[in-house]
């Protein structure tokens, strides 16, 4: 089998015998879920019952409708129906790098929207200031650190395209500081570094699930309604509301938004638009102090490489690395469910990849392994839309940067479905949608093909070729 491009510019990487007593106590889980904050479940929708604003998903973008809704009409009624319980999907996987950019990163908002990029870097920074106010409000404890991000090139083109960054950011008024390979070394350590960026100001790291539980904690304080174990399997329009079923109940309401995201969601159109992929994550036992000695780390950055396939990495509350990303694991007709969990080949690879970066860390154990689903969009940012004569909206498609963005997806569905035109609904952002995934049997090797073309392009230092570069043409893309 031939290295990856992570383990060529690691010159190989560690023993095989040293992954495998790294992972062999791990446990199928997820880190974030396996603490006890994490709250009992509401009991299912049974029966029928009224309100004014129906939410279908409890993650963060659902989570955020119904907080944001309440907040601003108190007199309102919010019933929230969940498939599962809150924080159950990708809310409460993630990395927890909750960032200002509601466009998957500076560069790509740029390239797809030159025009409203200030617009959308404004909008970021107060949507990421909301954020905090609301953790601040409530009194939310998810171990919020305003720690920045450092970008790391673990090759020489990487840090190429690292010093273009830099530019960008300057010119579009971000601090950001480009870091040679020592500077980037005296930060945390590791022998692949060869450049850094630092952007110090529009990342907070935090616990996602704990921030979600307090959300809902916080919502349920101001009168709304939680339902757990209650998937929704219809919305109906009759004439003046919407009848949404589930299993053994009906909700009747004037408004709906569905917060699905890479969930199959009751309504069709988000399909075309958004297709799942699976990402992947470890995380370590917590570091003694000597082993973190050993990395620096002082400023606790989120970390994460800049190939186009990359890894993401960050120092939990308790002082754990949680190391995530590289493959984007797309499965055949959008497939998602609890089968899809654990890759036993993606998490061999990350604990590779991340003994080849902290050599230093050689005999620490994994603790947690776990994978989530990403709905990824072909622009790699959230996609609006209304259906049932208006009165429902539907938000969709963060890709692996959904945290922070989820609460302006939430806003702008809330003013599409209380027929709002705001500074928010005009953005070409929310008015164009993206180009659509072709359907099957097409989507599943279009997508293999792109995996591909994504993983030569590695390997031979970041040049395109034919395939990427006609996507490129029409921006479109795939990435997690
Ligand atoms: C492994 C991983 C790492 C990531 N890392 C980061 C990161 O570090 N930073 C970042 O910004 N983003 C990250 N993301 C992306 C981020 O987690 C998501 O964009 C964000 O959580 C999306 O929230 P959501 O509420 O839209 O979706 P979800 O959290 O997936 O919530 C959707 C909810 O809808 C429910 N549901 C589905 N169907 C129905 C139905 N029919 N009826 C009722 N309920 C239903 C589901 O059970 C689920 O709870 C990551 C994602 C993954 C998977």
């Amino acid at each position: 089998m031939r290295a990856d491009s992570f383990l060529i510019a690691a010159e190989g990487g560690p023993r095989s015998d040293v992954v495998d007593a790294a992972l062999a106590d791990s446990a199928p889980t997820v880190l974030w879920l396996d603490q006890p904050a994490r709250p009992v479940a509401a009991p299912a929708l049974d029966g029928p019952t009224t309100a004014d604003l129906v939410v279908v998903g409890g993650g963060f973008t659902g989570l955020w409708t119904a907080l944001c809704a309440v907040e601003a009409d108190p007199g309102r009624t919010v019933v929230v129906l969940e498939a599962n319980e809150t924080a159950a999907g990708a809310t409460g996987r993630n990395g927890g790098f909750c960032d200002a950019s509601l466009t998957h990163g500076l560069e790509n908002g740029v390239a797809h929207w030159p025009e409203e990029i200030a617009d959308l870097v404004r909008l970021g920074d107060e949507n990421l200031g909301e954020i905090v106010a609301t953790i601040d409000r409530h009194d939310i404890d998810c171990g919020a650190e305003r720690t920045g991000e450092l970008n790391v090139a673990v090759a020489d083109w990487q840090a190429v395209e690292l010093a273009d960054a830099v530019d960008v950011h300057l010119a579009h008024g971000i601090e950001a500081t480009l870091l040679d390979a020592p500077t980037t070394r005296s930060r945390v350590d590791s022998p692949l570094y060869r450049a850094g960026l630092l952007i110090p100001n529009r990342t907070v790291m935090l616990d996602p699930a704990r921030l979600a539980w307090g959300l809902r904690t916080a919502a349920e304080s101001l009168g709304v309604r939680f339902y757990d174990h209650s998937a929704v399997r219809s919305l109906e329009a009759t004439l003046s509301s919407i009848r949404v079923g589930t299993d053994h109940g009906t909700v009747t309401t004037d408004r709906a938004v569905v917060a699905t995201n890479a969930y199959q969601s009751p309504i069709r159109a988000i399909r075309k638009r958004v297709a799942p992929v699976y990402d992947h994550v470890l995380a370590t036992e917590p570091l003694s102090s000597t082993q973190l000695a050993s990395l620096g780390w002082m400023g606790r950055e989120g970390l994460s490489d800049v190939g186009n396939q990359f890894h993401y990495y960050r120092l939990t509350p308790d002082d754990r690395i949680l190391w995530g990303g590289w493959d984007a694991l797309y499965h055949f007709g959008n497939r998602v469910g609890p089968d899809h969990e654990q890759s036993e080949s993606t998490t061999r690879t990350l604990a590779r990849h991340f003994l080849a970066t902290f050599p230093q860390l050689e005999g620490i154990r994994f603790t947690h392994r776990w994978g989530g689903p990403i709905a990824t969009t072909s622009r790699f940012t959230c996609t609006w839309g209304t259906s049932h004569r208006g009165r429902a909206a539907w938000v969709a498609g963060y890709t692996g940067l959904g945290v922070g963005a989820s609460r302006f997806g939430a806003r702008v569905a809330l003013d599409l479905v209380d027929g709002i035109t705001s500074e928010r609904t005009s953005l070409e952002m929310v008015q164009r949608a993206p180009f659509p995934f072709p359907p099957e049997p097409l989507r599943w090797p279009a997508i293999q093909l792109t995996r591909r073309a994504i993983k030569n392009c590695d390997r031979r230092d970041g040049r395109r070729g034919p395939w990427l570069s006609l996507l490129d043409r029409f921006g479109i893309g795939f990435d997690s």
